[in-house]
């Protein structure tokens, strides 16, 4: 069967998978974000990883390369330009970079978007018109897809939902707001507030935070305060795109089974929303969204990119 390389890249990890044309992973390489490779080379650790890749999968060639990147990215021109959370190695056309290297077609879009496109074709919004996705991680991605489409903003521009303001009192955040979704329910977010609050032992990562909820009362808080704001995100995701399901995903949920119901119970109370309701799931898709997502870029062509 035919298959496509998928590469999702996060603000702390990156994955590469071999996607075939009926959706399905096969081979896999996973790595923390490393802008140092082949001498800070540009996009070094992509063109290794990929390597790597086609050499597990048996060395036949792919039929191209799909790339979801945290943003901002420009997908017409297939630029990263994320000097927010990713290192210089990781700046300009990562399109050309590979498809010289590989000589394939090469596509990008942004992480949140391409996360929303694997679940719309092989994951909980399969079979559903319009599909939001969430992906907590180092941020807060939000993708939306409609009929199988990236629903875009002006010239092709990525809206962000992730960026919404949730809490005009809430901490700043790079995207010039207070108090807006990622600024409190990402990973980073969750470790900020337990360094600003001088919790000991220190936590340095978003995991540690919810493991240490259970004991630590200043954790829970924490804790539950990123779960509260992340069911009115979904609820304000409700409001805004009445969309047939939302899918929860990402590596900084903490329980995500927690997070979920918290959603419904917020979700509920809104009596605008579409007849039959709106479906809240967590993404069946192990965190691989992203990379089957990617690989589709391959072969649908997504309009206005
Ligand atoms: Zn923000």
């Amino acid at each position: 069967m035919t298959w496509s390389v998928g590469i999702d890249i996060g603000g702390t990890n990156v994955r590469v998978a071999q996607v075939d044309s009926a959706g399905s992973v096969g081979c896999v390489v996973a790595e923390p974000v490393d802008g140092e490779r082949r001498g800070g080379a540009a996009f070094g650790q992509l063109i290794d990883m990929v390597s790597e890749l086609i050499t597990k999968a048996g060395g036949e060639p792919p039929m191209g390369i799909g790339v979801g990147a945290s943003g901002p990215v420009n997908p017409r021109e297939g630029l990263i330009e994320n000097p927010y959370t990713l290192p210089e190695a990781y700046h300009g056309c990562v399109t050309k970079s590979l498809a010289d290297v590989f000589g394939v077609p090469v596509r990008l879009e942004n992480d949140a978007d391409a996360a929303a496109l694997g679940e719309a074709w092989m994951g909980a919004g399969a079979g559903a018109q319009t599909v939001v996705c969430v992906t907590v991680g180092t941020g807060v991605g939000v993708g939306v897809v409609r009929n199988g489409q990236i629903v875009r903003g002006a010239n092709g521009s990525h809206p962000e939902p992730g960026h919404h303001v949730v809490d005009p009192a809430g901490p700043p955040c790079y995207c010039g707001a207070r108090g807006c979704v990622e600024s409190l329910a990402s990973g980073d977010a969750i470790v900020a507030e337990a360094a600003r609050r001088g919790i000991e032992p220190s936590c340095s990562s978003a995991a540690e935070v919810h493991a240490a909820a259970a004991t630590l009362p200043e954790c829970r808080r924490i804790v539950e305060r990123s779960r509260a704001v992340l069911a009115l995100a979904v609820r304000n995701l409700v409001v805004l795109f009445a969309p047939d399901v939302i899918v929860l995903a990402g590596n900084a949920l903490g329980d995500p089974e927690a997070v979920l119901a918290a959603a419904r119970r917020e979700v509920a109370k809104y009596t605008l929303g579409p007849a039959g309701g709106v479906r809240l799931s967590l993404s069946p898709l192990a965190g691989m969204a992203g990379c089957i997502g990617a690989a589709r870029l391959v072969a649908v062509q997504q309009d206005a990119a």
